[in-house]
Parts: C-alpha cells; structure tokens; sequence
C-alpha cells in the first residue's frame, strides 16, 4: 500500500515523531507547529504501516469539539470508519469505561452524571444538614476542595492533615457527600476519572484486558493532565503500552484546576527510553503573529524554552482597537464580521475568544440585530439552564428514582404543596436509615410520617413519575421529553415569571425536545451498550456544544480563552483586553504564577490567529452594575509596538500603536470637536443621545451619534446644534 501521502506533507522532525520505531515519544513543542497534525499522522501510520488494529488505539484530546475534529481528519487520512477507535476526552473516555463496567466499578447501571451546579446544590444542601453556617462554610468551596482531592485521587481516608480543623471539616464533608452520591449512583465530573482509575486498581482483570487491547495510547495536549489522568495513563501502559504524548509547556493554562505541566519531566523519567522531538516551525500564523506571541510569552520566566518560526508571509499589522465602551466593542467586532463576511469569507472563520463567559452576551446581542448566525461554545451552556435542567431531571428520575439531585430539583417544581419542611422530613428519614431521597419518602409515607395534606402531595408527585414512567417506555425520546414537559406542568411554574422571561424559557423547552427528537446516539455509546435515554442524558452532562446555529451552519465562533485550546481561525477578535479582566484580577492579586499562566492564556489566544488578529478593549466598562475606567491589559503593552496598529475606523484612518499613551478615561477626542466619544448630548429635533464616532476635520466634521428616540445618524457638526449634557 502506498503510504507515502502519511509523510508527505510532513516536516523531517514530524516525520521521525510519525514513524518512531519503538518506545515512548514526547512531542514537546509550541503553538501551531503541527503537534495535532502529527498526532493524527501518526494514529493513521500505526494502522497502515504498522498494522496495528483500530480497537488498539485510544486517542485522547482536551474538548469534545477537538475530539470530533481529530476523528474526522483521522477519517480522512486512512479513508476507512473511524468507528472503532477511541477518540476523546478523558472524561468522555472515563465515562464510557464506566458504562461498560459499571458492575465492576460499584455503580448501578442507570448511573447519572452529577453536572457541577447540581453538585454544588448538593453540597449546599448537605452544609445546611449539617447545621453548619453556609458563610463560613460556602458550598463553593465543598466544592473545589472535593475535586481537587478527585484529582488528587485521594478519597477521604487518603486526606492527611486531619488535625487541622478546617481540613477536617471539609473531609467531612467529603464523606457524607460521597456517601450521598453512592446511594443514589450520581458520579461528578472529578468521580468520572478516579473511578475509572479506581476500576484499574482494583480489578486487575479489567485492567490487564486492556493493557492488551490498547497497546498505543496518544495524548495531545498533554502539558494539561492533572495527577490522576496521568496516573491513569501510567497504569493502562503499563510495561507494554506505548505512549505518544504532544504538549507544550507554554500553553499549560488549567493549573487553577489541577493541571500539572510537571507531567511533561515526569513522562521523560517515568517512562524508560523516551525519545524526545521538538518542532519548531510554525504553519500556523503570520509572521507577525508568531513575532508578537513569541515576544509576549518571553516575559514568562519558567518555561522549558523554545524557538518558534515561520517560513509564511510576515502578513498584516495586529489591529488594535481602543472602544470607549463594551457595546462600542461589540459594535466594532461585529461590524468587522459583516464586512469578512460581505468580502466573500466565511463567518465559521471568525472567532472572538474572551476571558469570561459573561462577555459573550453583547457580541450575541449584535449579532442576532445583523442576523449573523453564531455558536457559543462552554459559558452558559444551553443543557446548563434552569428551564432544561429542570425538564431533564424529571426525565433523569423516571430513569433512576434514586437520583437525590434530580428529586431535590422538582418534588416541588411546579409547587405542588410539598414545602420546606416536608422535604426536611424526607432528608432527616434519608440520613437516619441511609436511604435515597426516594426511597425515604416512600417510607415516610408508610410510616405516616407526613401531616395527610403534605403526605398526599408526596404520594401524588412518586404516582405522577411512576405513571410517567410505565406510559412512555416505548416512546421516542422527543415524544418522551415533551410528554414529561406536559404531564409535569412545569410550564405553569415558568408561566408565574415576567412575561419575556417565560417565553424564552418555553422556547428553549420547545428546543429541548427538538433535541430530543433530532438526537441520534454516537456509534460508540451504541457500541458501549447505552440505551438512547443514556447516552442523551449523558451527551447533556458532557456536550460543550450550544445549540444557537445548527452542527452544519456557518457561523461565527464564540469561545472562552480556555476552550479555544488546539483550535484555529483565520480572523481572531481577542476581547476585553483590559487589565483586571485580562490578565484577570484574582491572577493579579495572587501569588504562586499565576500571572504566567494568564500570559500562557494569552498566547494561547494570539496563536489561534491565522491570517488576521485584532485585540479590543474598552475604556470603560459596565461590570456587575457599575461602570468602570479600565486600563488596556499590560499584554499589549508587552509585544512589540512596531507589530501593532491601532484602528480608528470612526475617523477612517489607522495609525501606528504608541504604547506610551495615557492610559483609562474617555480620552478619546476628534482634533476638532468639542465632544468626547461616549458622551451625552443633547439636539434640538432629535433629542438625546451618546456620541458613537467622528469623521473628517476642520468645518467637515461629522459625528455619529445614537440618539434614544430618533437612532444613530451621522450629523454634520457645524450645523448640528449640538449641546453636551
Ligand atoms: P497547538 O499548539 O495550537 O495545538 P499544534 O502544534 O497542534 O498547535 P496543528 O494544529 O497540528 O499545530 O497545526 C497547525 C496548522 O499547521 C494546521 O493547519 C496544520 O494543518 C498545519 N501544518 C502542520 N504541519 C504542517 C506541514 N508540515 N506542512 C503544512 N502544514 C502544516
Ligand atoms: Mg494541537
């Protein structure tokens, strides 16, 4: 077989990483040199050349949009199904593993994901119980100090330092939470991976079948496992397995959440005899791109250290863009966008990465008024909100009653007469005889625990999910979704909201069952023994995807920082580039490096840029209520002026970037205008309104103004009678 079309299109320190012979291989190297490409070169060269059986691959990637990509280039490349390999996160691979041997991991088969809110409701909840203060004890924290612990691999027996009485605390609670969550089968995101790493430990059957089927083990982005990913990593290889892990140290950006980019010297001395290939060529981005990612990362101080360079064109200068507000920003982007789009690109090759999912909103706002579509991926999940997670933990209970957080979400959701108190009730008889929240209020009933009104309530809410259950088993699960919709009423709850709010609520209700109904299950969930209802609750947990644009439309592509990791673009919009929000302020405020991991962040972001980068900030900023005067994130100021131009569009002309300017303030003025950007005026005819941009000079001046009643117009400012508020 001709396999020559495997190295081809490589470079030389590629192909020796593709076709290494024997042992381990780490790829250390940085942003856009063809780690991912290599991966997937090399998933393909094992089959072809090496002969190695697709069900002799696992192949583990960071997102699940990553995950899909790398399938359907693997696909590509060997022309035969993608089926029977392994691809994913570790936690979708973690997850699958469960299912597959939930008996021998100690969980129920009808299982349930336990999503972090949920699992933060939980906690809350167990606080409460407990009689402790919620404000000295904050669920929040349960929270983080349990997954870091998961992470860790540590259950609480493990945990040390118990004479320290906040810790001691806390494990307590640990305790009680995870006795909680093993009655009813609920397993949390951390639980997924240290029960899948629980599973080799203890059944060495298991473990010892799959150190033989899964003989290559492929990790990319590997400088962001944490400790229990990599131990488990080390556990399935074993003495046979051969690992081929890519990373780079100076895209390590989850060391907040466990990530530990030590693994990368621990893989050299762990494993025996690994050959280490760096790449230093980028294929990525411009000259300029690279020139000014590379500029910036050099301010870190620990890095392994590593030379980037392109052969490509030195391109266009990085556009900056100074708003004088938020929705200014948005504006900009967005009109930017239009005019991609109008040039004949596509809007599937814009990206505007940002900080903090909250930012998201405005850009959505402007996009929806010019119709473009777009897709957020992370931040507000669609499957994350009130309305579906309520509907989907009714249908997670006519799975599995014994799902405690899904029965604490709607026994009384619509209100059907079960306050407070009864539900305490229940939880007292839970806690006492070591029973499910379910299973305790069937007992409660028994034992007429209940006032007869309150009893009768309970019972009517267990009949309704038992009626539910034993009608709908053979429906489809669109008609099961919306027969849960109907039958539990959860729209008259919604229906007591403000009017815009329930609408929205019902209409993402109507998109839910749409789901539903258009939810066809992954071969490999199918393969794995997963019913429909399964895979579609588990897909809910799992899936980062939103649902604003259909999988197939082009659309603009809208993302946190974090979750643009391996992907790349174009045109990037790196946004909210202001210091406090980027790098963020806790990560100036704290110690311990975590200003080089903004900064990581940072270059993360710029190396996702193609052919077009542009960074934009505000100067001032509307943030929870308050509008603030922001200076531009201390990243501009740290890659090299020459590389930087900043746009005036308003004014229709660019200039270079001198970084030297006054920072913060409305300081934005025409030469010849009395007005600032941004502020009030007030005309005769029109009324009031904000001053959006100039244009011209001299008698010629014109201004863009957005008045409240009349909308934005372009006025000549001669002649416009305007006056300042
Ligand atoms: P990141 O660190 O961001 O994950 P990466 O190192 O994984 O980046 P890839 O995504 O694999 O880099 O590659 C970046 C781009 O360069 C891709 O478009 C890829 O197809 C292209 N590329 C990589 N190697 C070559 C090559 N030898 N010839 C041509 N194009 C290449
Ligand atoms: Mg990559």
């Amino acid at each position: 077989m001709d396999v020559s079309h495997l190295l081809d299109e490589l470079n030389e320190a590629q192909r020796e990483a593709v076709s290494a012979e024997n042992g381990h291989v780490l790829v250390l190297a940085g942003a856009g040199s063809g780690k991912t490409r290599v991966l997937i070169h090399r998933l393909a060269w094992l089959i072809q050349v090496n002969h190695v059986s697709p069900l002799g691959i696992l192949a583990v990637t960071f997102t699940n949009k990553a995950a899909g990509e790398m399938r359907e280039r693997a696909g590509n490349l060997l022309q035969v199904s993608t089926r029977p390999l392994w691809i994913g996160t570790f936690h979708g691979i973690a997850h699958r593993l469960l299912r597959m041997h939930f008996k021998e991991a100690g969980l129920p088969e009808a299982f349930q994901i336990l999503d972090s809110e949920d699992q933060q409701r939980l906690l809350r909840r167990i606080i409460r119980d407990e009689g402790m203060d919620e404000a000295h004890w904050p669920a929040r924290q349960a929270q983080w100090f349990i997954n870091a612990r998961k992470d860790e691999g540590e259950r609480p027996e493990h945990i040390e330092h118990l004479d320290h009485p906040v810790t001691s605390t806390w494990v307590h609670i640990y305790k009680i939470y995870q006795d909680y969550c093993n009655r009813g089968g609920l397993v949390d995101f951390a639980e997924l991976l240290l029960r899948a790493h629980e599973l080799w430990l203890e059944q060495p059957a298991v473990l010892d079948h799959y150190r033989k089927r899964l003989q290559h083990l492929l990790i990319d982005e590997f400088q962001d496992t944490n400790a229990i990913q990599y131990a488990w990593i080390r556990m399935l290889a074993g003495n046979t397995g051969r690992v081929f892990v890519v990373g780079d140290d100076d895209q390590s950006i989850y060391g907040w959440r466990g990530a530990k980019v030590e693994n990368v010297q621990h893989f050299q001395r762990d494993f025996p005899d690994v050959r280490t290939i760096r790449l230093e060529q980028n294929y990525r981005s411009t000259g300029t791109i690279l020139d000014a990612a590379n500029a910036l990362i050099r301010h870190n101080t620990s890095r392994m250290g590593k030379n980037l360079w392109t052969a490509g064109e030195k391109g266009q200068p990085i556009s900056l863009y100074a708003a004088f507000n938020e929705q200014d920003e948005a504006r900009y982007v967005v009109d930017r966008i239009e005019q991609w789009i109008d040039s004949g690109r596509r809007a599937d090759d814009c990206a505007i990465l940002y900080r903090t999912t909250a930012q998201s909103r405005l850009f959505e706002e402007y996009l929806l008024r010019k119709n473009i579509p777009y897709r957020v991926y992370g931040g507000q999940r669609f499957f994350e909100r009130t309305e579906v997670k309520d509907a989907l933990a009714y249908l997670r209970l006519l799975h599995n009653p014994n799902d405690d957080a899904a029965m604490e979400r709607v026994i009384n959701k619509p209100t059907r007469a079960i306050g407070q108190k009864t539900v305490s009730l229940i939880r007292l008889q839970a806690r006492e005889s070591g029973l499910t929240l379910w299973q305790a209020a069937r007992e409660c009933i028994e034992q007429g625990v209940f006032a007869t009104r309150a009893g009768t309530a309970v019972k009517a809410f267990m009949d309704l999910v038992v009626g539910i259950r034993e009608r709908m088993s053979d429906w489809t699960l669109g008609n099961q979704m919306q027969g849960v919709i109907d039958e539990s009423q959860l729209t008259t709850h919604y229906e007591k909201e403000p009017p815009e709010r329930t609408e929205t609520r019902l209409e993402n209700l109507r998109e839910l069952v749409n789901a539903a109904d258009a939810f066809a299950m992954p071969a490999e969930d199918a393969d794995a023994g997963l019913t429909e209802l399964q895979s579609f609750l588990s897909h809910a947990a799992l899936e980062a995807g939103d649902t604003q644009a259909e999988n197939w439309e082009d659309c603009v592509q809208m993302m946190t920082l974090h979750s643009a990791k391996g992907l790349e673009f174009p045109l990037v919009f790196l946004v909210g580039m202001e210091d406090g929000l980027f790098p963020h302020q806790r990560s100036v405020e704290e110690a311990g490096g975590r200003l080089e991991e903004e900064r990581r962040l940072a270059y993360v972001g710029m190396t996702r840029a193609r052919e077009m980068l542009c960074l934009c900030y505000a100067e001032v900023r509307r943030m929870h209520g308050q509008e603030n005067y922001c200076r531009p994130s201390r990243f501009i100021d740290e890659m090299p002026a020459e590389l930087i131009e900043e746009v005036r569009p308003s004014i229709g002309a660019s200039r270079p970037y001198r970084p030297a300017r006054p920072t913060g303030g409305l300081s934005m003025e025409s030469p010849s205008a009395p007005f600032k950007l941004g502020q009030h005026v007030i005309h005769p005819k029109f009324g009031e309104g904000t001053v959006l941009a100039f244009e011209g000079s001299g008698d010629n001046v014109r201004v863009h103004v957005n008045f409240l009643d009349a909308g934005a117009k372009w006025l000549v400012l001669a002649y416009a009678n305007l006056q300042a508020l």
